[in-house]
C-alpha cells in the first residue's frame, strides 16, 4: 500500500470512493515473477488474465512488457484486439467460447478446447475451410486426488479426451498444439508439483513431437501485505518455490531438444499479479452503536472490494481526519442496504467521521465484478510517485446504467 499522507493527498485531490492502482509496484511485481522463471526456463511468458481485471490500462502495460491477452469470452477478445494484439498472442480459454473463436483460430490465434463439443465445432470449421491449417491446444481436467472435481476440460484417458483426439486427428488441417490446465484453490507447492506433471504427461501423449506451448493456468500466491498474508497459513511459497516445480522440471523433461525448439511455457495469472496493487480510499460517513454494537459507515462497499472481502481482513489502513481522533472498536460497514455488507469485522482504532478507510489487495474481481446495484461504480486512478496520478477510468453514471432500458 502507499503512505498515508498519499492517499490523503489522492482522497483530495479526487474524492472518494476511488481506486488507486500502484503501478509502479505492478511492475516491480511482473518482473520478479517473470525474471524468477526466466533464469530457469527463458521460453517462459506470462499470459495475463483478463477477467481477473480487465481494466484497460491495466492489460495494455502488460502488453508493453511482452505478456499474452489470456481471455475467456468474446467481450474479452475484442479488447485484446482493440488495444493490438495479434491472434498469435491471445490465448482463448473457457467453456462456452462466443462466435468470435472461428476468426481467432482462422488468424492463428491460441486456443484450448474446453469439451467435445468445442473440439467438433473446430472440426466442422476446419472441414469447411480446408484451405486453413488450423491448430488448436487442449484444456486437460486436473485431479488432484483431494476429493475436488475441477468442472473444467478434458479427462485424461477418458471417453470425452478419446473422441476428441480421434476427430482433430482424423482431419490433415488441424493441429494439436499446446496443452493448458487451470486450477483455483490449490496454491501449494504439491499440487503445482503435480500439475506440472500430469501437464507433461499429457503433453506426451496427446502432441506429435514438441508442443509448441504449455500452459499452467494460475493460482499462485503472490506478494501479500503481512496482516493479510498471515491469514493463509504458513509455508506461502514464493515466485522462486513455484519455479523450482515448474519451470525446472519442464526443463529437465525437455533437456535432450534444442532450447529454441522448446515449448513455450505461459502461466496465466490474474490475482497474482494485480491484487496486491490496487487500493481502494473510501471515507467514514458515519459512526453510530446500536445495542452496544458499533459500526462505522463507509462510502464503499463489499462490492467495491470482491467476494474476497467477505471471507478475509483485507489490508486496512485508517487515517482519521482529527489528530485527536478516539480510538473505537467497531465493525466497517458499506454504503448498500444489504446487513451483511459489513467490509471489516472488529477494527480497533483512532476513529472519527471523516476518517479514510484504505483496503489493500482490491485489485481482483472486484472491478469486473462490481455490479450497479445501488450506485454506479466510482474511478479509479494510476499512481505513479511523487504526487503524479491520472484517472485511468472514470466514474460510472446514470447514463451508464440506465441508457440501456426502454423508457
Ligand atoms: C480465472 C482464470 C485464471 C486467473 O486466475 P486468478 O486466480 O485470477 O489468478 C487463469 N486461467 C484461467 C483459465 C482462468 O479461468
Amino acid at each position: 500500500m502507499l503512505k498515508a499522507d498519499e492517499y490523503k493527498h489522492l482522497a483530495g485531490k479526487f474524492k472518494t470512493p476511488l481506486y488507486v492502482f500502484d503501478q509502479r509496484e505492478f511492475l516491480d511485481n511482473y518482473y520478479e515473477l517473470l525474471n524468477t522463471f526466466r533464469q530457469i526456463y527463458p521460453k517462459y511468458n506470462i499470459s495475463y488474465s483478463y477477467k481477473t481485471n480487465y481494466t484497460p490500462y491495466i492489460c495494455a502495460l502488460v502488453k508493453a512488457q511482452g505478456g499474452y491477452a489470456e481471455v475467456v469470452s468474446d467481450m474479452e477478445y475484442t479488447l485484446a484486439k482493440k488495444l493490438g494484439y495479434k491472434n498469435e498472442q491471445i490465448v482463448y480459454n473457457g467453456p462456452a467460447k462466443g462466435p468470435a473463436l472461428e476468426e481467432h483460430i482462422a488468424k492463428g490465434g491460441i486456443n484450448n478446447i474446453d469439451n467435445p463439443s468445442e473440439a467438433l465445432r473446430i472440426c466442422a470449421f476446419a472441414d469447411a475451410h480446408p484451405e486453413l491449417n488450423i491448430k488448436t491446444g487442449l484444456r486437460i481436467n486436473i485431479d488432484l486426488g483431494r476429493g475436488f472435481t475441477s468442472r473444467f476440460g478434458l479427462e485424461p484417458e477418458s471417453e470425452g479426451m478419446e473422441l476428441v483426439l480421434k476427430e482433430l486427428r482424423a482431419r490433415k488441417n488441424i493441429k494439436i498444439s499446446g496443452v493448458h490446465c487451470h486450477l483455483s484453490h490449490a496454491r501449494d507447492i504439491e499440487a503445482w508439483k503435480k500439475r506440472t506433471e500430469i501437464m507433461l504427461r499429457a503433453a506426451d501423449e496427446y502432441i506429435d513431437g514438441v508442443p509448441e506451448y504449455i500452459s499452467l493456468g494460475s493460482g499462485m500466491f503472490g506478494r501479500m501485505e503481512p496482516s493479510f498474508k498471515a491469514q493463509f497459513g504458513n509455508n506461502i511459497p514464493d515466485y522462486a518455490d513455484y519455479a523450482a516445480v515448474t519451470m525446472a522440471e519442464i526443463k529437465k523433461h525437455y533437456e535432450n531438444v534444442k532450447p529454441e525448439d522448446r515449448p513455450v511455457v505461459f502461466t496465466e495469472p490474474g490475482a497474482t499479479l494485480v491484487s496486491k496493487y490496487i487500493s481502494f480510499i473510501s471515507s467514514v460517513r458515519d459512526i453510530k452503536t446500536l445495542h452496544g454494537r458499533t459500526l462505522a459507515v463507509t462510502d464503499g462497499s463489499f462490492y467495491n472490494l470482491g467476494e474476497v472481502s467477505l471471507k478475509k481482513d483485507l489490508p486496512l489502513m485508517l487515517i482519521p481526519e482529527k489528530e485527536d481522533a478516539e480510538v473505537k472498536e467497531c465493525d466497517i460497514v458499506g454504503y448498500t442496504c444489504l446487513e451483511y455488507d459489513c467490509i471489516y469485522k472488529n477494527y480497533k482504532g483512532p476513529l472519527d467521521v471523516g476518517s479514510l478507510a484504505v483496503f489493500g489487495n482490491a485489485g481482483g474481481y472486484s472491478i469486473v465484478s462490481k455490479p450497479q446495484f445501488i450506485r454506479p461504480n466510482c474511478p479509479m486512478i494510476t499512481y505513479m510517485g511523487n504526487g503524479e496520478a491520472k484517472e485511468i477510468m472514470r466514474a460510472e453514471n446514470f447514463e451508464d446504467v440506465f441508457s440501456k432500458f426502454s423508457f
